[in-house]
């Protein structure tokens, strides 16, 4: 088990694996059962106990979903109160809770600041009601605004806010003014992503039958593309495929994921790595985990994953070529990175210098493809 949480930087993670219904583009682990909350929330809680020694030291904390914004106050709390008195948080520690909009009422707001978290990540998606039945949101557009203004006027300065591009039907003019209304509400950082069909999803089937459109890559390259100009137009960074920010105001949590840096992920569906070659993956059904948590069970109930040599390196170009530092050069253990990228360098889709490579331009739209020719090469 890793919980060897003496190696800072650590993030801790906490999955909350519920939320009121189904979007149907959605492959995270989470159920719609909510009166099983209180039983998971034990076995979560027993999971902190079992693996946060006392005075764990740690720089970020997050809880992700599913959706920790629908617990019930008093699970909320002691959930809460478990994590707090095991974690040591550095100061300044970024504490972020994802939220839904429908759950950002003054109350809960003021629950969440009382609990110590200093970051929202708002669940927008879209800001047109069409969108949001489209999907399966739980929302309206004008929820997720009076969501933030209310969280701004609570003491949330810190925020994120997700939205997702490449619907079927949209246009480009659609998106820039997506876009350009989550600006207007002062957020300083916006997570966006592509639609895409997931297996066993709801989308996937109703593609399937030929019920729904299905996305186009094109019309997701072109707001993409245009996303990046933009957010460089405006002064932030494009620092990671997805994720822009203000400067200064880049998550940090998500950063030492594609870092490297360690983290203990807690409840069920939740992923942990001791920052070497260890992984550890908390099996994603409710109902497992709890019974097994809670009968004191000691395996069973997560698998852990020593990664080869070969594997560690693959990880790091997966995940390090998504950020705008790229793959430093310390991390190519002797292989020939330039050669085998030389199609993509040539096409000036990347950059090669003494730093390590870079995805630039229209580069970003390829980088799995621009990672799986480097997994071949021998070290
Ligand atoms: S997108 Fe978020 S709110 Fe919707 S089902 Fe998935 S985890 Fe739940």
């Amino acid at each position: 088990m890793i919980s060897d949480a003496s190696a800072p930087p650590l993030g801790v993670y906490v999955h909350v694996p519920f939320c009121r219904h189904a979007c149907r583009y959605c492959d995270f682990h989470f159920s719609t059962l909510l009166k099983q909350i209180p039983e998971v929330v034990d076995a979560i809680v027993r999971e902190v106990e079992l693996r946060l020694p006392f005075d764990t030291q740690a720089s970020t904390l997050y809880w992700g979903g599913g959706t920790p914004s629908l617990l019930p106050d008093a699970d909320f709390t002691r959930l809460n109160e478990a994590l707090r008195s095991r974690l040591r948080l550095d100061s300044g520690a970024e504490c972020t809770l994802e939220v839904n909009p429908e759950d950002v009422t003054n109350s809960s707001l003021a629950l969440w600041r009382r609990a110590g978290f200093n970051r929202l990540s708002v669940g927008v998606q879209s800001f047109r009601d069409d969108r949001l039945d489209w999907m399966g949101r739980a929302h309206r557009g004008v929820d997720a605004e009076v969501a933030v203004r209310r969280a701004q006027d609570a003491g949330f300065s810190s925020m994120s806010l997700d939205l997702i591009y490449g619907l079927p039907g949209s246009s480009l003019g659609e998106w820039q003014e997506q876009v350009g209304r989550a600006m207007e509400l002062g957020t300083p950082h916006l997570s966006a992503y592509a639609l895409t069909v997931e297996p066993r999803t709801a989308l996937a089937h109703d593609v399937a039958k030929g019920r729904s459109e299905a996305p186009r890559d094109e019309r997701a390259a072109e707001d993409f593309l245009w996303l990046r100009s933009e957010v460089e137009r405006l002064g932030w960074e494009g620092y990671e495929v997805s994720n822009y920010a203000r400067p200064g105001c880049r998550a940090k949590h998500n950063s030492s994921y594609w870092q490297g840096s360690p983290y203990v992920g807690i409840g069920p569906g939740a992923h942990s790595y001791d920052g070497h070659r260890l992984r550890r993956s908390n099996v994603r059904n409710n109902s497992l985990y709890q019974g097994a948590v809670l009968a004191n069970k000691e395996s069973g109930w997560f698998d852990l994953e020593q990664l080869s040599d070969q594997e560690h390196f693959h990880e790091q170009v997966l995940t390090q070529l998504r950020r705008v530092e790229g793959l430093p050069r310390s991390a190519a253990g002797g292989r020939n990175l330039s050669e085998a990228w030389s199609k993509w360098i040539g096409m000036g889709y990347m950059v090669s210098d003494e730093l390590g490579w870079r995805l630039q331009g229209e580069g970003w739209l390829w980088v799995d493809a621009v990672a799986s020719d480097a997994f071949g090469l021998e070290s």
